[in-house]
């Protein structure tokens, strides 16, 4: 289906939200016939795709062959630039995973300057940490810069006030339709069974909190304000030829994370801030793939829910221009970067809009933009 991009939740002025299809700048209305015939009509007439999620792989496939008919055919679609969207889904459990090395390495050397920039577990399974699901946002919201405690370099106590490393994260996540038995761990073989689709994620982080906060247990309010995701939910079935080998890995991992197949996914990402694109990068290059991910997880018995959201980590890239945060793109801020209006920057001003896209072929991952906005002081009016 060319420039399909997937599954949302919108509305037009005086209408309910409810699910739609979106393929180029074009939203098909799913719950305005046509799909109805196949029994599938009542999960889209509601401002979620929870219900959908939750049927399975198989009705996911039958809809989007419906859906395939349709647009061929010609069915008359809602123009983009008259849709609100929504959040698309009910975002479960949220995690966070550190898929890629070249990222890895790049924070380590940051963070530890005079140790191995890889930690020993990170070759044997995919790092992760569970962020806060209740503040994950769709594209389009805006973010409050956060306030917090940083500790400036050189001093011994820490200060409070609002982040002055401000700093996006481009990444991948993939969302849960069929959830899980607790008990029962889900194999990388089972994945498809499960997963429905992708999205763009911008996990919005705090540098200078995160810095100070972080050890012994991970990030924490450095990340938790906000997490950005597209409106448009990807469908692992239009992403079929888009699957390519992953990176080697070594060493090889224990049986329950080696993977049948390939898994690695070819979408081309870019980050633009303030107009000027300043990354390019392929979610291909990640060192741990998403049925590896999942495997983990699980892999103690924790149990999956529909809306559940797992993201990759920040995709970078071995080249420069090709890093998926500003951390790594300035040198931890040492070296800024021009934008296109002559001004530069090393973190994320207040105005400043953040757009992460992506492109698998025909099909476009939906965007994930949002403004910074200036800090709110706990006690300030407003
Ligand atoms: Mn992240």
């Amino acid at each position: 289906m060319r420039d399909a991009v997937g599954f949302g939740v919108f509305a037009t002025e005086g209408t309910a939200p409810r699910v739609g299809f979106r393929v180029g700048d074009g939203i098909l209305d799913l719950s305005a016939g046509g799909l109805s015939a196949g029994g599938l009509g009542d999960v889209f007439a509601v401002p979620s795709l929870d219900p959908f999620l939750a049927l399975g792989r198989s009705a996911w496939e039958e809809a989007l062959e419906r859906i395939d008919a349709l647009v061929s055919g010609g069915a008359e679609v809602v123009p983009l630039a008259e849709a609100t969207v929504h959040l698309p889904f009910t975002v479960g459990d949220y995690v966070d995973f550190y898929s890629s090395l070249e990222h890895a390495t790049n924070l380590g050397r940051l963070f530890r300057p005079d140790a191995e920039p890889l930690l020993p577990n990170w070759r044997h399974l995919p790092v992760g940490y569970h962020g806060r699901a209740g503040t994950v946002v769709v594209s389009g919201t805006p973010v409050v810069r956060p306030c917090g405690q940083t500790r400036p370099p050189g001093a011994e106590a820490p200060v409070f006030g609002p982040t002055r490393r401000l700093d996006l994260e481009l990444e991948l996540g993939f969302v849960v339709g069929v959830g899980s038995e607790r008990g029962v761990p889900v194999p990388t073989a089972a994945f498809r069974e499960h997963v429905f689709g992708v999205v763009l994620v911008n996990d919005w982080s705090a540098r200078d909190i995160q810095a100070w906060e972080y050890q012994p247990l991970g990030p924490f309010l450095g990340k938790s304000f906000a997490t950005s995701i597209s409106a448009w939910v990807t469908p692992l079935a239009l992403l079929e030829s888009r699957i390519v080998p992953a990176p080697p890995q070594d060493p090889e991992p224990l049986p329950y994370l080696r993977v049948e197949g390939d898994w690695g996914l070819d979408v081309e990402l870019e980050v633009e801030i303030a107009r000027t694109v300043v990354s390019r990068t392929n979610a291909r290059g990640l060192y741990w793939t998403m049925p590896q991910q999942l495997a983990h997880a699980t892999v103690n018995g924790a149990s999956i829910r529909t809306g559940d959201l797992f993201a990759s980590g920040t995709i970078s890239g071995s080249e420069r221009g090709s890093e998926g945060s500003l951390i790594e793109l300035t040198r931890n801020g040492e070296h800024p970067i021009g934008l296109g209006d002559g001004t530069t920057r090393t973190f994320l001003e207040d105005g400043d809009e953040v757009v992460l896209r992506g492109r698998a072929g025909d099909v476009r991952l939906g965007e994930v933009r949002g403004t910074v906005l200036p800090a709110r002081f706990p006690g300030s009016a407003e």
